[in-house]
């Protein structure tokens, strides 16, 4: 399945021109260069391509409001048009609000698990460390990026990876920031745990997942 292998910082540059409150959005795609004075967003807020600058902003459709939060949302976690698509269906199928259940599951994807333990700086990052087989859940070896935790399962790293300088880094971090609540990270061992589903508090993804809910729904 094809992936955008494009500038990730034009995706960014395209969200904040197309805030109707000249929100500068950021998805973080780019690890600490998102925290710089080098983020594209931070030099330069108008939309990617020429013939965009300077142009008045046009009026959006609800249906382009509703298009652009499902962009920003997929790109926000890096996955593909029908995979995305797919997660939504599986999402309306489970009793209760499916945008929260939508949202819970593209967090449960066990990049964004590493992601959100502090073990990769980006999301492509911890896809690209879950892939190369450096990640255990519950003992076993994952290298799927879009495999789905659930509460109490355990990751680890694998015993080669953690003598690895790869991870040096990394796990520094990982041992100085907190994980949002619904995780835990385990210092000594360096191992993390699911400890329960995350509540929509806890997941700081700034969407509104109900336009993506209306824009499927249509
Ligand atoms: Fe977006 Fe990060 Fe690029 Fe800034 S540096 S534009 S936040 S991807």
């Amino acid at each position: 399945m094809s992936r955008y292998t494009g500038p990730v910082c034009r995706l960014c540059r395209r969200e904040t021109a197309a805030s109707k409150t000249g929100e500068k959005i950021k998805l973080f795609l780019k690890g600490d260069r998102c925290l710089s004075r080098k983020c594209a967003v931070e030099r330069r807020g108008t939309a990617p391509g020429q013939k965009t600058q300077g142009k008045q902003r046009q009026k959006t459709s609800e249906y382009g409001r509703q298009l652009r939060e499902k962009q920003k949302m997929r790109r926000y976690y890096g996955v593909h048009e029908t995979q995305f698509a797919n997660y939504f269906r599986e999402a309306a199928r489970v009793p209760g609000q499916t945008g929260r259940t939508f949202l819970q599951m593209l967090e449960r994807r066990l990049d964004n698990v590493v992601y959100r333990l502090n073990l990769a700086a980006s999301r492509s990052q911890a896809r690209q460390l879950v892939t190369h087989r450096h990640f255990r859940v519950n003992g076993k070896l994952v290298n799927v990026p879009s495999f789905i935790v659930k509460p109490g399962d355990v990751l680890s790293i694998g015993e080669r990876s953690l003598k690895s300088p790869v991870f040096a880094a990394n796990l520094e971090v990982a041992g100085s920031r907190r994980p949002p609540e619904w995780l835990e990270w385990n210092d000594t061992e360096k191992t993390g745990k699911v400890v329960q589903l995350p509540s929509r508090e806890q997941i700081d993804t700034p969407v509104d997942e109900q336009l993506i809910v209306e824009f499927y729904s249509r």
